[in-house]
């Protein structure tokens, strides 16, 4: 079995056939699914696809750092959490610096940093992990941590950093998440195999990030088994062990049933 910790499905390029990506994905060994909400109208839909999916999709509710500079309300998002009880995680949320140059950029980083500070706040008050992206922003990202009054459980997703941020990361005891560019990137192969398996968990980005053999095509939950063959390769394990060590590890983090 895999779990697939990070997947769009609530984004509009699966409206058409939704169904058949999920039953594609399951046949391949995916049974379950984590859907990440970016804005409130994307978590609101990973409430309705998890409704008619049970046990199978779950959400997470959050603003992608893009929607900071609209400097978006979390009341909304609070009420939903309030509403619907089977929210598993907040997110995706965090820092994104890759397309701010520039003199504008600081009060953009600003808002950005303030947004993840409520989402972990609100990850806190709820007790849920947080699902966090960051991308060209470690350092702080680190710093917006730790200033929280306690750091929260949670995932760096789609992780792109360097060694020291792979440390930083595990002294917070945080999950990182490793998605189909791993699979051609130079930089992962070189990070890859100083993750700590148990703290590894695997994900799509779908529509996103699609794996070798498939680039240029629409990614889905389906291909997952191409990143867990690849970090197999990388650790020196066996598939089955990547399997059954990061479906474990993503039922413990999100407290799947
Ligand atoms: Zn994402």
């Amino acid at each position: 079995m895999l779990i697939d910790t990070h997947t769009h499905l609530n984004l509009n390029e699966f409206d058409s056939d939704r169904s058949v990506v999920i039953a594609n994905a399951k046949k391949a060994g995916v049974k379950k699914f984590i859907v990440p909400g970016i804005d409130e109208f994307t978590s609101r839909k990973s409430i309705e696809i998890a409704y008619q999916y049970p046990g199978t999709t779950f959400v997470s509710v959050g603003y992608h750092p893009y929607e900071a500079q609209h400097e978006p309300d979390l009341r909304p998002l609070e009420l939903l959490l309030r509403k619907h009880q089977e929210s598993v995680a907040i997110g995706e949320c965090g820092l994104d610096y890759h397309i701010y140059t520039g003199e504008q950029a600081e009060g953009k980083k600003s808002r950005q940093k303030s947004l993840l500070a409520q989402h972990c706040e609100m990850a806190i008050h709820h007790g849920l992990p947080i699902i966090l992206h960051s991308r060209d922003a470690f350092s702080d990202l680190f710093d917006v941590l730790d200033t929280l009054p306690t750091m929260p459980k949670g995932v760096i997703h789609c992780f792109s950093g360097g060694l020291q941020d792979l440390r930083m990361a595990a002294e917070r005891n945080l999950f990182v998440g490793i998605d189909g560019n791993v699979t051609y990137s130079k930089q992962l192969a070189l990070i890859v195999p100083h993750m700590d398996i148990t703290r590894t968990v695997l994900e799509t980005d779908a529509p996103y990030l699609t794996p070798v053999p498939h680039r240029g095509e629409r990614n889905e939950p389906k291909h997952l088994i191409h990143t867990a063959k690849k970090v197999a390769e990388l650790k020196n394990l066996t598939l089955q062990n990547i399997m059954d060590q990061t479906s474990a590890n993503a039922i413990s983090l999100f407290q799947l049933p």
